[in-house]
């Protein structure tokens, strides 16, 4: 038996032992996600219970080194869990942008005494992050950022409004892009990181087309910050963003994917053969996807992979997303349309389809990634 194989067995008989029953059946909707926080409410027993259990064993960051919360698994065993846990149907025991997107900027810019701060809190689902990069003006353009932060000696001044930040209204703290200079425009960013609850600090959730209202206006009034909540150098913020946006893209790309739920031809049956035929073709380029996803997820996580890659599966992942919804609603006919019945669980396939509108809008929109892929990858010229 080799390294490999032992740990799959013992990971198996763990699962088997400490995934709750609860916790291996399919997520009904965002709002089963587990997202950790100072004032989250667990929904149930078994959600904390698989989150502590998780936690303890650094798998709620598998691939993180063990000082920081993580288990130090190597890419081949964190592979191992990952599938173990899909055998099973587990579910993830936290949804946090912290793992996703903040923890990996940090593993690489940040300095000791903030990895040691931040890393085991976020692997334990304490804190909950939330994103201020775009602003009313600086949306695709980012770098054009106007959110002022000023040295007064002993601490940062931040004045000026993001917008559409993800559960701002939620979470405890922030990683913020801010300018601390105009004398250039890549050159005058920096990545702050700071507590919601700072004095000057206030939010107004924004409500989208599904009902659901998941992102705010987040205003900044005169908002002190200690200096040593910078990562990486004063006006460098950029190199850390655009590092994490890389995360955030592989993280959206996963959408493409569609969970475990197996192929759309085994869940629909629609009579139209045409829509048939559209529901075969869409399974076999999802299948081409995800064949495409493992080889990008392992040379990325390997540094393998092109600095541009992120935004081609972000592209492709989200553009299949939308065309699996469309096809659930085209088999669904007008009954796929109700909006507050119980036999459409509260509307639960109009809500996704919309929500993906949104897939290839959040991350970076498909038009700039496309860019990003015709001027890095492709080596046309662009702006
Ligand atoms: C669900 C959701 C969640 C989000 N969460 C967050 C968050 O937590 N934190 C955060 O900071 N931001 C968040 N965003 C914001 C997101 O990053 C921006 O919406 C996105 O970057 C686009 O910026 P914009 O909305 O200002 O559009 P604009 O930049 O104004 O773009 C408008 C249109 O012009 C096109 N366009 C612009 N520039 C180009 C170009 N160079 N080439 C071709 N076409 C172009 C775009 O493709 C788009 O169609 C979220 C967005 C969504 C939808």
């Amino acid at each position: 038996m080799t390294d490999l194989d032992t740990f799959r067995s013992e990971t198996r008989a763990w699962l088997e032992q400490n995934c709750p029953p609860e916790m291996r059946e399919p997520m009904r909707s965002e709002s089963d996600a587990c997202w950790g926080g100072r004032n989250w409410t667990f929904q149930s027993d078994a959600q904390r219970v698989w989150l502590a259990r998780m936690a303890e064993r650094g798998w709620t960051v598998p691939h993180w080194p063990k000082e920081y919360g993580g288990a130090g698994l190597s890419p081949a065993k964190a592979k191992v869990l990952k599938e173990e846990m899909a055998r099973i149907d587990a579910r993830s025991p936290l949804t946090s942008f912290g793992i996703s997107m903040l923890g990996p900027a940090l593993l690489k810019f940040g300095n000791e005494e903030q990895k040691k701060r931040f890393l085991p809190e976020i692997a334990r689902g304490e804190i909950r992050w939330c994103q201020g990069y775009s602003e009313p003006g600086a949306g695709s353009d980012l770098a054009g950022l106007q959110t002022k932060c000023e040295d007064k000696g002993d601490h940062w001044l931040v004045n000026g409004q993001k917008v559409w930040t993800s559960y701002a209204d939620k979470a405890d703290w922030i990683f913020c892009l801010v300018r601390t200079s105009t004398e250039s425009k890549q050159g005058g960013i920096s990545f702050l990181l700071f507590d919601m609850a700072s004095p000057g600090v206030s939010t107004k959730p924004i409500l989208l087309i599904s009902g659901n209202s998941p992102f705010c206006e987040t205003f900044f009034d005169d908002v002190k910050v200690p200096k040593d909540q910078v990562v990486g150098e004063v006006n460098r913020g950029w190199d850390v963003a655009k590092y994490l946006l890389g995360h955030e893209r592989e993280m959206i790309a996963g959408m493409g994917l569609g969970g475990t739920g197996g192929t759309l031809g085994a869940t629909l049956k629609p009579d139209d053969p045409l829509l048939r035929a559209e529901v075969a073709a869409f399974d076999v380029d999802s299948l081409a996807f995800a064949a495409m996803s493992e080889r990008f997820f392992e040379m990325f996580k390997a540094g393998e992979a092109h600095p541009a890659s992120p935004s081609m599966m972000k592209y492709a992942g989200t553009e299949l997303n939308k065309r699996r919804h469309e096809l659930v609603m085209a088999a669904g006919g007008s009954d796929a349309l109700e909006w507050d019945s119980e036999r459409s669980k509260n509307g639960k396939a109009a809500r996704d389809w919309l929500r993906t509108k949104a897939n290839s809008i959040e991350g970076g929109t498909s038009e700039v990634q496309l860019g990003i892929v015709a001027k890095h990858i492709l080596g046309l010229p662009g702006t």
